[in-house]
């Protein structure tokens, strides 16, 4: 285990008024160094929280981190947190937001997602138990799998193949939440629970294969928008700022959850390819490359519980949250080249589906 911290020096800008929430609180969050985390990270920062952000860097990036280090109130522990580590001081609040997330990651590290989801989720839970701090888990819309239930209500128990590819993520998911209530049960740990639809934004890794990341780089390249299936799958997609948003109302909260954290507005994978392509002006053509096994052919949140128990509606529509994305990755045009070339390779088309109403295999 590497616990090493990186000394900071120079302050992000910091609130002159006391924090809305109340007090300065000390805040850990786990998977801290990726997309969610690192966003999540420095919204706590400025509203003047501290924040131990505790991460392997196993898909998430130091860079992410860049402007917090210098923040004498940010400590990076770089550690995995499905083995055994030690935070140092105070603890309010654990964000355990550590997993991989995007499916070519985790058909990548099956095992790591099946650990950091049961045992790293035990060791944020005991720590949040040892300081009585309140915990809150990242779980995912993938607990309801290939939904039966249209828009997915809190209360569906969700329709998840235990074997298949993407069962390792899924099942973790379903596991954790699972421990986190046990914990609230037996332990009387203050346990919030969120799911999240898919989410997208700036920091996002350029290669890391998810679609909204996926469509923008090949736009910006150039090249072929790989569409898997015909398209007519469909995601709910929300800005990131709208889910920190929720996600530090739920910190913020004694709300057991769980809760759905996501923008209803529903659209198919064709017509986020087509938006992509109007914001970002380019004639890249379409290429559609096979259906990963068991992906989900439909995902929109009912958000009623998060809108009356946080308070919490997303704010930002996809053309203006697109934009935004697209600016910040056209500003890195070395890396959106160099994702290209990564993205051209075997993703997750790899893993063709069986026609639907057969069961799939795993592989
Ligand atoms: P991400 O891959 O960018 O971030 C995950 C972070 O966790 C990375 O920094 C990674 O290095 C770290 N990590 C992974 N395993 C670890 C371990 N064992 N120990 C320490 N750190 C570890 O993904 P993200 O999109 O930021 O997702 C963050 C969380 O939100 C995940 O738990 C994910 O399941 C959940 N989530 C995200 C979305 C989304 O659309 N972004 C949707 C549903 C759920
Ligand atoms: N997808 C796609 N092309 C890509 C990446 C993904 O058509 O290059 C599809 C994928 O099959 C799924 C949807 O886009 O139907 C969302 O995929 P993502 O990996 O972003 O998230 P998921 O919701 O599947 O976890």
């Amino acid at each position: 285990m590497d616990t090493s911290t990186i000394p900071v020096s120079t302050p992000l800008p910091r609130p002159d008024s006391v924090p809305v929430h109340g007090a300065r609180r000390r805040v850990v969050v786990t998977g801290g160094a990726g997309f969610l985390g690192s966003h999540l990270c420095e919204a706590l920062l400025r509203r003047g929280d501290e924040v131990v952000c505790v991460d392997d860097l196993s898909t998430g990036r130091r860079e992410n981190l860049d402007g917090f280090f210098a923040d004498p109130a940010f400590t990076f522990v770089q550690a995995d947190v499905s083995e055994a580590f030690v935070i140092d001081g105070a603890v309010d609040a654990v964000a355990h937001l550590a997993s991989p997330a995007s499916p070519p990651d985790y058909h990548r590290l099956p095992l790591e997602t099946l650990a950091v989801g049961s045992r790293g989720t035990e060791n944020a839970l005991k720590l949040a138990v040892a300081h009585r701090a309140r915990f809150v888990l990242a779980s995912t819309s993938e607990v309801y799998g290939d939904p039966l239930v249209h828009p997915q209500t809190e209360d569906y128990w969700g329709n998840v193949n235990s074997v298949g590819p993407r069962s390792v993520y899924d099942e973790a998911k379903r596991f954790a939440e699972a421990l986190a209530s046990a914990y609230a049960r037996t332990e009387s740990a203050d346990v919030g629970i969120v799911r999240i639809f898919n989410t997208y934004g700036p920091r996002m890794r350029p290669e890391d294969g998810r679609v909204v990341s996926s469509f923008v780089v090949q736009a910006l390249n150039g090249d072929p928008l790989t569409i898997y299936g015909d398209g007519s799958q469909t995601r709910s997609f929300c800005y990131v700022d709208d889910l920190v948003a929720g996600l530090m109302a739920m910190l913020d909260s004694t709300e057991a959850g769980p809760v759905n954290l996501g923008n209803p507005h529903e659209r198919t994978v064709r017509e986020l390819a087509d938006l992509v392509l109007t914001i970002t002006r380019s004639v890249s053509p379409i290429d559609h490359q096979p259906l990963p096994v068991d992906d989900p052919t439909r995902r929109k949140p009912d958000i009623t519980r998060a809108g009356a128990a946080l308070g919490w509606v997303p704010q930002v529509d996809a053309e203006d949250g697109l934009r935004r994305t697209v600016a910040w990755f056209a500003a890195r045009p070395q890396a959106v080249a160099l994702a290209g070339s990564v993205l051209a390779g075997p993703q997750t088309a790899e893993l063709p589906a069986p026609p639907r109403g057969e069961p799939a295999r795993a592989s």
